[in-house]
């Protein structure tokens, strides 16, 4: 099956949905790692936004994310396909304030953690 392009304006989850080898990732800087995504997840509420319009927050730390990894799974490592840089149609109410203390409180747990390894 010939697939359309993908690029970081209009890739959609129903566009990656069929292929099982490919992962959608978001680096979080709040928390410094890198959370994979259902792809599933977003294909059954919102299949044919382009992702790059959505928002994605980290579960962990609450920080938004503001790129987003498509990979795919090859052996161990995993071939980059594409980078999104996000640019959501619409933001939380108040999401500067959440935003902010999201990453204050997310620098504040890794000065505790270095601060206990030290
Ligand atoms: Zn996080």
């Amino acid at each position: 099956m010939e697939r359309r392009p993908w690029t970081a304006e209009t890739l959609t989850a129903r566009d990656v949905v069929p292929y099982a080898d490919v992962t959608l990732s978001i680096h979080c800087i709040g928390c410094k790692l890198i959370r994979e995504l259902n792809v599933w997840k977003i294909g059954a509420r919102l299949a044919d936004d382009p992702l790059q319009q959505l928002r994605f927050r980290c579960q962990r730390c609450g920080v938004y994310a503001d790129e987003l990894e498509v990979r795919r799974r090859t052996s161990s490592v995993g071939e980059h396909l594409l980078m999104i840089p996000l640019k959501p149609r619409f933001w939380d109410d108040g999401h500067c304030e959440d935003h902010a203390a999201a990453l204050r409180r997310a620098e504040a747990r890794r000065r505790a953690l270095t601060a206990k390894t030290r």
